[in-house]
């Protein structure tokens, strides 16, 4: 989900693979040559990590860490990752909403001292996983070429699926700031990383001691924690929504990513401000994007319809009694039980397509009678209230089911 190379440092994939932009590099005999490693990254990935895991114990034993300085640990890591999943992937990467400009300054500033590269370079390859995720040779953090690699390798070295094309980020290059963030970003991370931290220590009398604690083991944290979602949320989980890639639901990945753990649901739906889409998942972005509404600073958030959801749900719930019923061996058990189960579980099947299509026709028909202004207000009423009916009958439908998958089990 994020890239962390500097941007100079990158060309257009056309003027170095020519003949196959997308082609792994190959040696003599054909084989495949690993490409060169990016040093900068290899620098301060093991760097970062080496001083948080050697000089945060040995300063904690030797001096203590203050309050204050714990204190400020949590702000700059809630605030870089809060600014990575509610400014860099759900407003600019997805347009899920819009945001005032001092939200969108805040979450420049803290975004950038996340170290996860600019938001142009963060967004184009993050839209470029949608598109083609699980592609090995297109989706720059294939999970399909391991843990490692999805997690951090494919930021150590200059892989041809890794190159950015900004092209799918013209929107974004409009926009002013987020140009002026790309051009600058070199000098914008170094005064946020450093300024900060050794700034907010010497205003706590313990310059070192928040250098190492909100500064190194803040960052390293923080880039893991978001590392997570590329390689775990694609590994550990359940697919409750689609089974058409690798992307999982994970409540636990939940809590150390502000919410981004519900990763199945988001390739599905990745438009909608939410992530966690049941009120009771762990998502403080999304609770964070709804409660700035109140006071204007966000607005026209965008909401799967509740019947898409259903439907997405119960079409997996269908396919997994259809592979179930399908691996149960004829002789397993009393024959008639199993053809009970399969003729009701075909019956649901035509009441959940028959849902459908009413719920397709009705809302297409809802939409012209809108455009042609010729709806009535009660009839607006009475439209509505079919839609929440073919609904309710999913919700429903979705109960019969999980009982007729425990019978089945
Ligand atoms: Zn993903
Ligand atoms: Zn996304």
């Amino acid at each position: 989900m994020s890239e962390m190379q500097f941007p100079e440092s990158r060309q257009p994939s056309h003027s170095r693979h020519p003949e196959s932009p997308q082609a792994e590099p190959r040696g003599p005999g054909n084989a495949k040559v690993k490409p060169p490693l990016i040093l900068t990254n290899a620098l301060i990935f093991s760097l970062t990590l080496t001083v948080a895991l050697i000089c945060v114990p040995w300063w904690g034993i030797t001096h203590g860490f203050k309050g204050a300085t714990w204190a400020l640990f949590g702000f700059f890591l809630v605030a870089n990752g809060m600014s990575i999943t509610g400014g860099y992937h759900r407003l600019w990467a997805h347009r899920a909403y819009d945001a005032h400009v001092v939200l969108r300054i805040f979450y420049l500033i803290f975004g950038t001292m996340a170290l996860q590269n600019s938001v142009l370079l963060w967004c184009s390859g993050h839209r470029r996983h949608h598109l083609n995720v699980d592609d090995n040779e297109l989706d720059p953090y294939s999970v399909g070429r391991g843990f490692w690699f999805s997690h951090i390798g494919w930021m150590l070295r200059d892989y041809p699926s890794g190159v950015p094309d900004f092209a799918n980020v013209a929107d974004l290059k409009r926009d002013p700031l987020l140009v002026f963030q790309h051009r600058h970003y070199a000098l914008l991370t170094t005064i946020t990383n450093f300024g900060f931290s050794l700034g907010a220590g010497w205003l706590v009398g313990d310059v070192w001691g928040t250098f190492f604690l909100a500064g190194v083991a803040r960052l390293v944290l923080s880039h893991h924690f978001t590392f997570f979602i590329n390689s775990l949320a694609h590994m550990w989980g359940s697919r409750p929504y689609t089974d058409d890639n690798t992307a999982r639901d994970n409540p636990i990945l939940a809590l150390v990513t502000h919410g981004e753990g519900y990763h199945n649901f988001h390739h599905i739906f990745a438009h909608d401000y939410r992530n966690g889409v049941r009120w009771w998942q762990w998502d403080p972005t999304k609770w964070l994007i709804a409660s700035l509404q109140w006071v204007g600073l966000t607005r026209r958030l965008k909401r799967t319809p509740a019947f898409q959801i259903h439907r997405a749900l119960l079409a997996m719930q269908f396919r997994r009694a259809q592979a179930k019923l399908a691996k149960l061996p004829e002789t397993a058990r009393a024959p008639s039980h199993i053809d009970q189960l399969r003729h009701r579980i075909a019956q649901e099947y035509e009441a959940f397509a028959a849902a459908v299509s009413d719920w397709t026709r009705l809302k297409e028909q809802w939409l012209e009678d809108k455009k042609r202004a010729v709806i009535e207000h009660w009839e607006q009423a009475r439209f509505q209230q079919r839609l929440r009916e073919i609904e309710d009958g999913l919700k429903m439908q979705r109960r019969r089911l999980r009982s007729l998958h425990a019978q089945l089990a």
